[in-house]
């Protein structure tokens, strides 16, 4: 299965517009194959400056960025936990996927309607918490009712998760997510498969007008505080912006980018920030055929990140040949690296790390 991000939000707040100039630039940039998978999932591109480096280096045939999935997540509304809207079936959604983008409405408009109101920042933010809170209090009772039973006949194991259970429930009848509730290396399995909503690693985004990109707004700030004391991040797009943007070739994206004064698409952004999120980073392989980019989540092994390209690399690992993409391009060429020691041999436990150049030698 693949790793994915659910964009969520109040209605109107911008999510469709964002989720298509997502998908629709990816659709516009180069050959990159799109495919939609379903209407509201897009596989999109990871902006990666290191795979044009290393195909001027290399010359390759072929370049293959990463990529990553999104999810359009429509349909949360105030009372969403209690059914209203299409609340569980939406709910049930955003169970299903690894991290969560939070759309947060950053623009006046008097034409679009504010589901509550007016805009505000903080607010907005709360009721959609509080109905993943709710939800997630739902699913630590029913399980409680459960464990309770088997930890009162002395159960060690249901002992413990009673407790966590107890410790969770009580932070979120408190108003926190499940995500600030520390637990131990032991607790871990239960917390994954409790799978809480508000236990996913969460990103904002500010939708704010044209104008406010660069610096933002008194509505951003706010936003930009909520991520900060939840110790993540705060994108700043427009999501007008990036739907002009989307349409265009990118040579015209070029062009009006530079006239408002900004050197990458906010989408760029947010794709990579939301790739950091689930963890992930790109180890490359590299040669005349092929500049390739491959998504591994941090701290996994070399013999099974050889395993993504190929089983039978796995299976008849011998050992992987490594240089980094930092020493590459200071240095112009492979044969350099080599000249100065830079490449190194490791075995099956390596943990690869992002930007490694790898050559996997293996017998079968
Ligand atoms: P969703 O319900 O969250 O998916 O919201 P949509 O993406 O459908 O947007 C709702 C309305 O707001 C649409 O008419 C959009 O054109 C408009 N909209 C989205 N982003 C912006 C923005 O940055 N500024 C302004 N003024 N309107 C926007």
């Amino acid at each position: 299965m693949a790793v994915n991000c659910g964009i969520i939000g109040l209605p109107n707040v911008g999510k469709s517009t964002i989720f298509n100039a997502l998908t629709r630039a990816n659709a516009a940039v180069a050959n990159y194959p799109f495919c939609t998978v379903e209407p509201n999932v897009g596989i999109v591109e990871v902006p990666d400056e290191r795979i044009t480096r290393l195909s001027e280096i290399y010359r390759p045939k072929k370049r293959t960025p990463t990529n990553m999935e999104f999810v359009d997540i429509a349909g949360l509304v105030e009372g969403a936990s209690k059914g209203e809207g299409l609340g569980n079936q939406f709910l049930g959604h955003i169970r299903e996927v690894d991290a969560l983008v939070h759309i947060v409405r950053c623009f006046d408009d008097p034409e679009i309607v504010h589901v509550n109101g007016a805009v505000n920042p903080k607010r907005d933010v709360e009721i959609i918490d509080t109905e993943l809170i709710l939800k997630d209090l739902d699913s630590i009772d029913k399980r409680l009712l459960r464990v309770e039973k088997k930890a009162k006949s002395g159960d060690k194991e249901s002992v413990r998760e009673a407790t966590l259970l107890t410790r969770l429930k009580e932070a979120l009848s408190e108003g926190k997510s499940a995500r600030q509730v520390p637990f131990s290396e032991e607790e871990a399995p239960v917390m994954k498969e409790l799978a809480l909503l508000t236990g996913k690693p969460i990103l904002y985004v500010a939708n704010v007008p044209e104008g406010d990109v660069e610096k933002g707004n008194a509505y951003s700030d706010r936003v930009v505080e909520i991520a900060r004391q939840e110790g993540t991040e705060c994108i700043i797009i427009s999501g007008k912006i990036e739907s002009e943007i989307a349409v265009l070739s990118p040579e015209e994206g070029a062009v009006f980018l530079k006239e408002l004064g900004l050197t990458e698409p906010g989408l760029a952004r947010l794709i990579r920030a939301s790739y950091r999120l689930l963890g992930l980073i790109t180890f490359f392989t590299v040669g005349e055929d092929e500049v390739k980019g491959w998504t591994i989540s941090k701290g996994t092994p070399a013999v099974q990140a050889a395993g993504k390209i190929h089983s039978d690399i796995e299976r008849g690992f011998i050992r992987a040949e490594i240089f980094r993409y930092d020493d590459l391009i200071r240095l112009g060429s492979a044969q350099a690296i080599k000249e100065k020691g830079l490449l190194r041999l490791e075995g099956k436990e390596y943990l690869v790390q992002d930007g490694d150049c790898v050559y996997f030698r293996f017998n079968v």
